[in-house]
């Protein structure tokens, strides 16, 4: 084995799982989390371990770490990608799903970094990706917590970047837009949902996590002194 151990939260479906399959093909062991154990083992990658992690709970986590670097060595990059999207009109939204946005997508987010930065600033090397979306570049009215969890990554990610910096760590953030996943199963308000999806339609669609999946891989194949700082992605008919 001489590639490195690449380490990805929210592995089950969607842009996490897209990006597991790149960077096993690329020949990476792997670390996957999530909640659903059986849609990591489905996918049958080699030189992988897939372990039942909730991001709330930081133990697990740091459990999970030590057993796939124990076996693989340590963790070269760290996708943090977990997170839900409870898009909904913020009058009439339940405080339940704020709470589960902040615990998850902000929360989570800090807990998935924790076993890795001092790690990676003590070897001088390695790699974080931080997922944040197009909101968190930019508000939209029915996604307020949402866009609030986002921008929280987005500068988490410049701070941790200066930070890393002089031990030639990489903070990469990436933004997509309308991507083709499971993200929207967890809407509960039916007009938001609703005027998502005509959205979608009326720009032709999202596009493929692979897209996202290629780009990450990419950025993390440029050599260590080079840094894509951020990405953007959305379908080039999505105009904001
Ligand atoms: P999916 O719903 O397909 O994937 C979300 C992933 O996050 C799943 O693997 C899910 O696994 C995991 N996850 C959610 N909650 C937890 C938790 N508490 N603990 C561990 N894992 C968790 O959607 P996407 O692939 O689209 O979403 C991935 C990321 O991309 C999210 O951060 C999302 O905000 C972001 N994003 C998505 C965009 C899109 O249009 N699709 C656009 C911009 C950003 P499980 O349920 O098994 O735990």
């Amino acid at each position: 084995m001489t590639k490195p151990l690449v380490a990805i939260t929210g592995a089950s479906s969607g842009i996490g799982e897209a990006t597991a399959k790149a960077f096993s093909a690329a020949g990476h062991p792997l670390l996957l989390m999530a909640r659903r154990l059986d849609r990591m083992e489905a996918l049958g990658l080699p030189n992988t371990l897939c372990k039942q992690v909730d991001v709330r709970d930081r133990a697990s986590i740091a459990n999970a770490v030590s057993d796939a670097e124990q076996q693989y060595g340590p963790v070269d990059c760290l996708f943090n990608n977990a997170g839900v999207a409870r898009l909904a009109d913020i009058g009439e939204q339940d405080p339940e799903e704020w709470d589960e946005t902040i615990d998850i997508n902000i929360k989570g987010v800090m807990n998935a970094l924790h076993p890795f930065i001092q790690g990676m600033k003590q070897r001088k090397t390695g790699t974080i990706v931080n997922m944040s979306s197009i909101a968190g570049r930019k508000v939209y009215p029915d996604h307020t917590v949402y866009c609030g969890s986002k921008y929280f990554v987005h500068a988490v990610s410049e701070s941790l970047r200066g930070y890393l910096a002089p031990h030639d760590v990489r903070v990469i953030v990436i933004s997509p837009g309308i991507i083709e996943t499971e993200v929207l199963d967890h809407v509960t308000d039916p007009n938001t949902l609703k005027a998502y999806k005509d959205n979608k339609v009326r720009i032709g669609g999202g596009i493929s996590a692979d897209h996202v999946a290629d780009m990450i891989l990419f950025a993390y194949q440029m050599p260590q002194n080079v840094l894509i700082q951020e990405m953007v992605v959305t379908p080039t008919r999505q105009e904001y």
